[in-house]
């Protein structure tokens, strides 16, 4: 894909599932890649793994929640790596429970981690991209932001807001050479889904309801999500600006 040989990348959640697929795709195009998390044995394994592949990758711990850390991570990259280019806002959380019996600590957090985080991770990064008159966002969001899922109130809620956020930063910045989009995953295979569907009375048929409602009868995989998120951060994607995709089997 154009425009990413060289190019600083920081992912956020880089130690997890889409976000370490999303990681080594980003590195097999030739970018420079930052693999945030809050978990740095996580972090650091998706580095080596880049680097053992003869990629570029350097690991950062780093709490987005924690605006402090944010700064310096990012400032670190900026340090390592040069002048981040591209954005993916991926690190999330969920709890699976109906919205009545959900306390207002879960409340807190999943709106810490899901929407305020990113807020950091854009509040930190958007000023250069600006001065520098280039840049590309990807914000992970969910399905659940644009049909509701039952047991996930809080998060869908969440992930609304980003959406709608990143519907705004686009007008923001579209005049600044920055584009700013949204890929939704529908229910994938990775350690959040299994997290969530621990919530549920039957996990198993938890994860067997989610299945058969996918037309193409399977759960997403890690890499279906980093094909459109790594798209859409390149320069193929340059002329495409606030748009909310799907990637969920139909
Ligand atoms: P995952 O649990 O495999 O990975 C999430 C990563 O984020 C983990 O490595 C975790 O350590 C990190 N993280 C969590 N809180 C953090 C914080 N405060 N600071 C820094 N890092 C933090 O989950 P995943 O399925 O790969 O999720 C990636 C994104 O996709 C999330 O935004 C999630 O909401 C979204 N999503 C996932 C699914 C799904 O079914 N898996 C569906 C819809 C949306």
């Amino acid at each position: 894909m154009q425009g990413l040989k060289n190019q600083t990348v920081i992912v956020t959640g880089g130690g997890g599932g889409i976000g370490s697929a999303t990681c080594r795709r980003f590195a097999a195009e030739g970018a420079k890649v930052a693999v945030f998390d809050m978990n740095p044995a996580a972090a650091e394994e998706v580095a080596a793994g880049i680097r053992a592949a003869g990629g570029q990758a350097a690991a950062f711990q780093c709490d987005i929640t924690d605006r402090a850390q944010v700064d310096a991570a990012v400032a670190a990259t900026g340090a390592q790596l040069g002048p981040v280019g591209v954005l993916v806002n991926n690190a999330g959380w969920d709890v699976f429970k109906p919205f009545v019996k959900t306390v207002p600590a879960e409340w807190d957090r999943l709106i810490a981690i899901n929407l305020t985080g990113a807020l950091h991770m854009l509040h930190a990064v958007l000023p250069g991209m600006s001065e520098r008159r280039s840049g590309h966002i990807v914000n992970v969001a969910s399905d659940a932001a644009r049909g509701g899922s039952s047991g996930e109130a809080v998060y869908s809620a969440c992930k609304g807001g980003l959406v709608a956020l990143s519907k705004t930063l686009a007008r923001e910045h579209a005049r600044h050479g920055i584009n700013v989009n949204v890929v939704c995953p529908g229910p994938t295979d990775t350690a959040l889904l299994a997290g969530v569907a621990e919530g549920a009375r039957d996990p198993a048929k938890l994860i067997e309801a989610f299945k058969s409602a996918i037309p193409m009868g399977r759960l997403g995989r890690p890499e279906d999500l980093a094909s459109a998120i790594v798209f859409f951060g390149s320069d193929d994607a340059s002329f495409i600006t606030g748009q909310v995709i799907s990637v969920s089997g139909g």
